[in-house]
């Protein structure tokens, strides 16, 4: 929009007429203090100004709003008397006009001036919108370069734990070996392997994070049975956690149709979770049922609970509860895997959680679902 601003009225109207006719909007003040009003609550592209006004003067207009923010970008093309001389010309300039044109106005070089001001705002304004966006751009990369050093450093020490342990009980192995005391030597040996199991797991899920990434994490889906499978998962996990009590409530009497494999990892990293950020508690709730034509499995613990803003968090790749990711070990990348899975077998996960009592997390899956093309 376009500004006039000019003590005499009959000069207003015959400019507003030509461009508005032009295709311009325009607005009008008929003094100083009334432009500068304006100024104050509207963005003018450019501002057509009167050097000689009773009261303010042109000049001191464009001094005045020289700190405007919202006149930041706007032109000024000040109107002076034809017998203005080279200071006065220079006044303008100084103050802030772009340009000055002698009364009486030639209306045909006005309009060439405002068009060429119009294509001169409009490219700076697309320039200053692509710099915006570059540097948003730029800030985002740097904070994914960020993330990926962070990941890097945080699985680097996560394989590191597993792989001291091993190399000590292997040195605490030789020695038993030496003493031929072969009950200490098979109990060092199922510490060891203890370790590699979870060595393994850490790189399968590794493995698993970059296969999400390339759109080849591949399904093998068949119809299995739901309660065999939890029942042999809860057996091996009593027997590495001896001091938690497994609560198991109701049951899946009909085949599921899924990726055994994949659904098991889902539980195991359940209730995983379930003990790791439950340290002061020791009981576990399995919940397994069919409700109308899905399954329904969730793990409920009494441990540290989640809060809200975390909750809508915890399934995006890498994200830990910064308050307590110095308490527990973990890369932040299961749940993104279990959110995965369950997504391709058209099931959905979630959580219920309160902090400072426990949380459940829970998914469905279809008994029927529709064949996936992808799996
Ligand atoms: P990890 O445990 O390796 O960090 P996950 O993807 O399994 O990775 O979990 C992501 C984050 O969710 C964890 O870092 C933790 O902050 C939070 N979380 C997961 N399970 C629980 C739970 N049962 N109780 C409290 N917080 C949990």
């Amino acid at each position: 929009m376009i500004l006039i601003v000019d003590d005499a009225p009959e000069n207003i109207i015959s400019l507003k007429i030509v461009l508005e006719k032009n295709g311009f909007e325009v607005d009008t003040a008929s003094s100083g203090d009334e432009a500068l009003k304006k100024i104050l609550k509207k963005s003018y592209v450019l501002i057509i100004l009167d050097v000689q006004m009773p009261g303010m003067d042109g000049f001191e207009v464009a001094e005045a709003i020289s700190g405007y923010s919202k006149a930041k970008e706007t032109a000024i093309i000040f109107l002076s008397a034809a017998s203005a001389n080279v200071n006065l010309i220079t006044r303008g300039y100084i103050s802030g006009g772009l340009d000055y044109i002698s009364k009486p106005v030639d209306m045909n070089i006005l309009l060439l001036k405002v068009k060429t001001f119009y294509r001169i705002y409009e490219q700076s304004r697309a320039l200053n919108e692509m710099q915006k966006k570059l540097l948003e751009e730029i800030e985002f990369r740097k904070e994914a370069e960020r993330k990926k050093d962070e990941f890097i450093s945080i699985a680097s020490h996560e394989l590191k734990t597993p792989m001291t342990s091993i190399k000590g009980y292997i040195q605490l192995l030789e020695r038993s070996v030496d003493k031929n005391d072969i009950a200490t030597v098979k109990a060092r040996l199922q510490k060891v392997q203890n370790q590699v199991e979870k060595l393994n797991l850490l790189v399968a899920d590794l493995l698993d994070i970059s296969k999400i990434e390339s759109g080849k994490l591949k399904f093998n889906k068949k119809y299995f049975n739901f309660n065999e499978i939890l029942d042999h998962i809860i057996e091996i996990m009593q027997q590495a956690n001896p001091d938690v009590k497994f609560i198991r409530k109701g049951e899946i009497n009909t085949e599921i149709f899924g990726d055994e494999m994949r659904v098991e990892q889902v539980i195991i990293n359940f209730i995983t979770n379930a003990i790791k950020y439950a340290p002061d508690s020791n009981e576990v709730h399995i919940t397994s049922e069919q409700r109308g034509n899905e399954i329904y499995f969730s793990v409920r613990d009494f441990g540290i609970g989640i809060a809200k803003d975390h909750q809508l968090r915890i399934f995006d790749k890498f994200y830990r509860v910064e308050e307590t990711s110095e308490r527990f070990q973990g890369l932040g990348i299961g749940l993104y895997i279990c959110q995965e899975i369950i997504e391709r077998h058209q099931g959905s996960i979630g959580i219920n959680s309160v902090p400072g009592e426990g949380s459940e997390f829970y998914f469905t899956i279809p008994l029927h679902p529709e064949m996936d093309a992808k799996s």
